[in-house]
Parts: structure tokens; sequence; C-alpha cells
């Protein structure tokens, strides 16, 4: 990785390698030039030369990009992981009906046996009333 003809290097955001810095020659002596895996860099702007000639060592720019791979790639350091990162499961929120509160269905056709079926009703209730009052009385 380390090339004897590098000034230096900087971080390249792009493949995540230090991107070797070298001085141009002949006529693009006044120029620095980078390489790294995306290939090289021959751009000649003052942004682009500002920042490559702001080159560092490689060890440093290695720890940087360490420190960069370790931020933006937690999973492939499981110690660094903390359980707070852990996605909170929120409770089911079903949609219960509101108890005791009556909801009629759509009859569109009324029955004409709707007097007999209260009437049903009316002697189904009776002989409930009429059950539990015989086991009160059979409490007592
Ligand atoms: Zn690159």
């Amino acid at each position: 990785m380390s090339d004897p003809n590098a000034l230096g290097y900087i971080v390249c955001h792009t493949c995540k390698e230090p991107k070797a810095i070298k001085q141009g020659s002949g006529k693009r002596s006044r120029f620095v030039h980078g390489r790294c895996s995306c290939g090289p860099d021959m751009r000649t702007g003052a942004a682009a030369q500002a920042e490559m000639k702001a080159y560092l060592p490689l060890e440093e720019v290695q720890a940087q990009l360490l420190a960069i791979n370790t931020e933006s790639e937690p999973k492939d350091e499981p110690n660094l992981t903390p359980s707070e990162t852990k996605p909170v499961i929120e409770p089911e929120t079903k949609s219960k009906p509101i108890e005791g509160q009556f909801i009629p269905k759509d009859e569109p056709e009324p029955k004409p046996m709707g007097a007999t079926v209260c009437v049903g009703a009316g002697a189904v209730a009776g002989l409930i009333l009429g059950y539990v009052f015989k086991s009160v009385r059979a409490a007592l």
C-alpha cells in the first residue's frame, strides 16, 4: 500500500482507502495528483489541489479511515455495539370496540315476524328472571 514516491496520503471518502498523493512531473510539476482504488485523481482545480495537498502520513490516514469505518459500519465490530441500539418493540395497539356501546347493524328489510321475536325475547327474559328468582329463593 505504501508508495515510496508518494508525498503522503489523504482519506478517500469514496473507496474508503488512503489516496496516495504524488507530485506531478513535466507540465504538471506544479500540481499534485492522487491515486486510490477509484483510479488516478488528476484534478487540477484549486479545491481538489488544496484537498490533495493536505496530505498526511500513511499511518494517520489509516487511523482516520479506521475511525470512519467504525462509525459507518458498526455491525462489523460486534464488541462496539451497545445494547441500547436494540429496536424498541412497540406493543400492538389493537382498536378495541368500546364496551357498553351498542352498534346497531343495518337491517334494510325489517322482518314482519319482528313482533313475534320481541315476544319470544320477552319470554326468554321472563324465563331467565324466573330462574334467577328460583335460584335466589333456593339460596335463602
Ligand atoms: Zn478512492
